[in-house]
C-alpha cells in the first residue's frame, strides 16, 4: 500500500519526539502555537542537507535523521540557547517505509535527548532534501555571539578536533587505523555529540562562541572577523583523539585537525578573569575542554608549529601555510 503524505506525517513524525508543555499546538493544524517564556529571546536556526552534496546515497537513514537535527542544534549550542522545538521539511523521491522508519527514529532519539519537540513541517516529493529548523531560547541580552572576543581572551575548544576529517579519510581508504579507532572516528562523523549543555554553562563565561562546522581555522576566523581581532594558536595544544593520533601524521596531522569540518565542537574565547570559573564549570561537562591559544589585537590567525616556527593562516587555512617560513 502506497503511503500518502498524511500517513507519513501520522506514522513517522507525530508524537515521536518530546512532549513539551510550552507547545500549545503541535503537528496537525496550519501552524504550531508555541509559548516563549517571558524575558527570553527566541533563537532560530535552519540547515539543509541535500543528497549528493552533504551526504551520499549510501548514507544510513538513521544517521541522516540524527545529523539533520544535530547540525541545527549545534547552532543553538553555540549561542548558549536552550533547544525547544524543531520543524522538518522533507523532500523524498518516494515514500519508502523502511527509510522513513529509520530516519524518524534517528531524528527522534536525538530530539528526546535534548528535550526537543517536533512541532511541524512539510512533506513533498522530489530529490532527497532534508531541512531542519530549530527554535530555542536564551535570556534577553545573554546570547553568546561571534563578535564579543576581546584582546587577551583565551581560546578554548571542547572535545576533539579532526575526527570527522579522519573518518572521511578512512572511508576513502587513505588510512587504516585499528577497528576500535575506525569505529570511534566514523561515529564522530555520523553521530557527532552536540555540546548543548556546555553551551548553556558557558553563557556567562565566554565572550564569544561558534560551533566548529567548517573547520577551526574558518570558524575561529568568523569570530576574529566579527570581533575585529586576531589570534595565535599552539599546534601542540590541539585536542586530538587517540584514533586521530594513531594515524594522524599520514593525513596532515595538526593541519588537518585545524581545517577539517564536521566536528561540531564549540570554540569559545574567555577573559582571563573568568578562567577559574571556567575550570570550575568544566568539571560538570561530559567532554574535555582545551586551551589552544590567545586573542590578540594584531589581525590574522597565526599557528605556532610543534617546532616553534610560526605559520600564518588565511581563512581557508592553507594559503601561506605550506610554503611559509
Ligand atoms: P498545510 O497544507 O497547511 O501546509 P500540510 O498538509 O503540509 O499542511 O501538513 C499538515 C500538518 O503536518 C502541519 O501541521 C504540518 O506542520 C505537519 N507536517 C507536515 N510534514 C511534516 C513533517 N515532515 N514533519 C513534521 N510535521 C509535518
Ligand atoms: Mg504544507
Amino acid at each position: 500500500m502506497a503511503l500518502s503524505e498524511f500517513d507519513i506525517i501520522k506514522h513517522y513524525f507525530s508524537g515521536t519526539t518530546s512532549a513539551r508543555d510550552d507547545v500549545a499546538l503541535g503537528i496537525g493544524d496550519d501552524c504550531a502555537l508555541l509559548k516563549v517564556p517571558a524575558g527570553m529571546a527566541l533563537a532560530v536556526s535552519i540547515d539543509t542537507l541535500v543528497e549528493g552534496i552533504h551526504f551520499t546515497p549510501a548514507a544510513e537513514p538513521a544517521d541522516l535523521g540524527y545529523k539533520a537535527l544535530a547540525v541545527s542544534l549545534s547552532d543553538l549550542a553555540a549561542m548558549g540557547a536552550e533547544p525547544a522545538w524543531a520543524t522538518l521539511a522533507l523532500t523524498l523521491p518516494r515514500p519508502d517505509p523502511e527509510w522513513l522508519g529509520a530516519f524518524s527514529a534517528g531524528f527522534a532519539r536525538l530530539a528526546r535527548r535534548h528535550r526537543v519537540q517536533l512541532v511541524g513541517g512539510d512533506t513533498t516529493r522530489g530529490p532527497l532534501t532534508i531541512t531542519v529548523q530549530v527554535h530555542g531560547y536564551v535570556p534577553e541580552g545573554r546570547a553568546l555571539r561571534r563578535g564579543g572576543a576581546q584582546e587577551g581572551d583565551l581560546v578554548y575548544v571542547t572535545g576533539h578536533l579532526g575526527d570527522a576529517g579522519l573518518a572521511l579519510h578512512i572511508l576513502h581508504g587513505t588510512v587504516h587505523p585499528s577497528a576500535t579507532h575506525r569505529r570511534a572516528a566514523l561515529r564522530r562523523l555520523h553521530r557527532p555529540p552536540i555540546r548543548v549543555q556546555e553551551g548553556l554553562a558557558l553563557r556567562d563565561i565566554a565572550n564569544a562562541a561558534i560551533d566548529v562546522s567548517d573547520g577551526l581555522v574558518s570558524d575561529l576566523g568568523h569570530i576574529l572577523e566579527a570581533s575585529g581581532m586576531g589570534a595565535t594558536l599552539h599546534a601542540d595544544e590541539l585536542p586530538l583523539s587517540e584514533a586521530f593520533r594513531s594515524v594522524g601524521e599520514q593525513i596532515g596531522g595538526w593541519e588537518l585537525a585545524l581545517t577539517a569540518g564536521d566536528d561540531y565542537e564549540l570554540c569559545i574565547t574567555v577573559p582571563a578573569s573568568k578562567e577559574w570559573e571556567l575550570h570550575k564549570t568544566i568539571a560538570g561537562f561530559s567532554c574535555s575542554i582545551s586551551w589552544i591559544g590567545r586573542i590578540e589585537k594584531q589581525p590574522g590567525l597565526r599557528v605556532i608549529r610543534p617546532d616553534g616556527s610560526i605559520a600564518s593562516m588565511d581563512h581557508q587555512g592553507y594559503d601561506h601555510f605550506r610554503g611559509s617560513e
